[in-house]
């Protein structure tokens, strides 16, 4: 019997703004407790919240960016629970009315591409943390991120399995990096994810979910997901029920806990809060932010391939950040060469390097223009692609430029053909047995005489000239 996984996410994004959602004190990350909390974040009686509009173009950006309705009219709420990081006693969020509704995002599947639907995003404070190392029998309680704004993103249980859940979580995280809303950092709790999974037999009715709370990695995300359904399918086959409930993920045993029962909505006891009018977004400011979005990833993606002629799989690697994508465009410009050798170079040797050495390609030690200049070598058949893998490494490591390093080396392509049919001479007179092999019908030998021609260069003949007068010279 077949069981279907189905998934919906609801990630937080936290916004780059410099300030508060409702006060003026700072979001860095990393200050001493409790030095960012203003009297508002502390809800020190009598403060009253401040709307930050740079949060409100960040909601409308990230609504634009994946084709969602921007609400006219949204408005805030008051989600009440008592908690010791949550000074107020409630967390200012939006509940029925949100400001970005019904977008979507597509996603690249085993079965091709697929589009998620996002039901709505809405912009929230996030409460502070409650610290439990350096505390003997105590808790400590920091407030600095108390009043940071959040976005919280909501799908549609729309995706089937770990695999497509982890692949929407990668397509908004590149997302909202690419039009600069958050700074994507997981590790910091910049963009986490909670999971909700149910199975199901094909063609039933969706199954009782469960939650699973704060999953700070795509690898995480994929192993609590699959053990989170296997236990469900387990449970059922075994005559029980899921029950619906908040579950919590141990990476270091790969299992999840149960960590409290689901609570209803009716228990937040939410309403509107009357400290905040609702928010009123003129359809002029929506073009405003409009005007300023980049190109998005998904279109960029697709130009790749329509313009470039780049595989899906070339371009969905080279639009995985802005950075990259932009480097590639570089690339292409400086090098003048052919864009799938241009995507060979740096989804081949570029990545690898930067990978090997833990770099962002911000920070490549060879910028587009450097490995631009190196491809067009190869592309006017200065060097062979062999032969430019050794100058890559010179130039990683600070050598130069490639040309320099070429002439330093003198690793020119041999494209004398004169030069290069004596070679193929010598080479033909010391190896008559495989002349009478390949002259026998053995295609093999050809390529063992022609990487003879090449040893006697040290790979610097030009390898389409040497089968050429090789072909030439055999046949005579
Ligand atoms: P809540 O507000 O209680 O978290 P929602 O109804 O808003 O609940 O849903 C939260 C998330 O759960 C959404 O992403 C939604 O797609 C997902 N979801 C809802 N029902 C299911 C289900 N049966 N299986 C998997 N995911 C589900
Ligand atoms: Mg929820």
């Amino acid at each position: 019997m077949t069981w279907e996984i189905v998934v919906g996410l609801e990630t937080h994004t936290q916004l780059l703004t410099e300030s508060k959602i409702f006060s003026g004190a700072s979001t860095a990350f990393g200050a001493a407790p409790n030095t960012q909390a203003s009297a508002v974040d502390i809800a020190l009686p009598g403060v009253l919240p401040v709307l930050n509009a740079k949060a409100v173009e960040f909601a409308i950006r990230l609504g634009l960016a994946i084709g969602a309705t921007i609400a006219p009219r949204s408005v805030f709420a008051r989600k009440n629970y008592f908690y010791p990081d949550l000074p107020k006693g409630y967390q200012i969020s939006q509940y029925e009315l949100p400001v970005v509704q019904n977008g979507s995002l597509k996603i690249a599947t085993e079965g091709g591409e697929k589009t998620i639907r996002i039901l709505r995003a809405h912009l929230e404070e996030d409460a502070g943390k409650s610290l439990h190392e350096d505390f003997k029998g105590m808790s400590g309680i920091d407030l600095n991120r108390a009043g940071t704004p959040l976005l919280e993103i909501v799908t549609e249980p729309d995706m089937r399995g770990a695999k497509e859940a982890v692949a929407y979580a990668r397509a908004l995280h590149t997302l909202v990096r690419w039009i600069g809303i958050c700074d994507g950092n997981m590790q910091e709790g910049s963009f986490r994810c909670d999971a909700n999974v149910s199975v199901r037999r094909p063609g039933e009715p969706l199954g009782t979910r469960c939650e699973i709370k704060n999953l700070n990695s795509f690898r995480f995300m994929e192993q609590a997901i699959e053990y989170e359904a296997r236990r469900q399918v387990e449970l059922i086959e075994d005559g029980g029920k899921v029950v619906q409930e908040t579950r919590l993920y141990d990476p270091d045993r790969n299992e999840t806990r149960s960590m409290r029962s689901k609570e209803d909505a009716q228990d937040y006891r939410y309403f509107p809060d009357p400290d905040l009018l609702p928010l009123v977004i003129a359809a002029a400011e929506v073009e405003r932010v409009r005007a300023t979005l980049p190109e998005l990833p998904q279109a960029k993606k697709e130009r790749f391939v329509g313009q470039f002629g780049l595989t899906p799989y070339d371009a969905e690697l080279l639009t995985g950040a802005r950075e990259s994508a932009d480097y590639f465009e570089s690339l292409v410009r400086e090098s003048g060469a052919e864009a799938k050798l241009c995507a060979n170079w740096q989804n081949g040797e570029l990545a690898a390097a930067l990978n090997r050495d833990g770099l962002e390609i911000a920070r490549s030690p060879v910028p587009a223009p450097s490995l631009g200049a190196l491809v067009k070598r190869i592309a006017d058949g200065t060097i062979s692609g062999k032969i430019a893998k050794e100058v890559f490494e010179a130039m990683w490591r600070g050598e130069g430029s490639p040309d320099a390093i070429i002439e330093a080396r003198g690793l020119k392509q041999i494209s004398d053909s004169g030069a290069i049919e004596k070679l193929v001479d010598e080479v033909l007179a010391a190896n008559a047995k495989q002349v009478e092999d390949y002259r026998a019908g053995k295609e093999k030998a050809f390529n063992s005489l022609v990487g003879q021609v090449m040893k006697a260069t040290k790979g610097k003949a030009n390898p389409g000239q040497v089968n050429e007068i090789l072909k030439k010279k055999l046949a005579g």
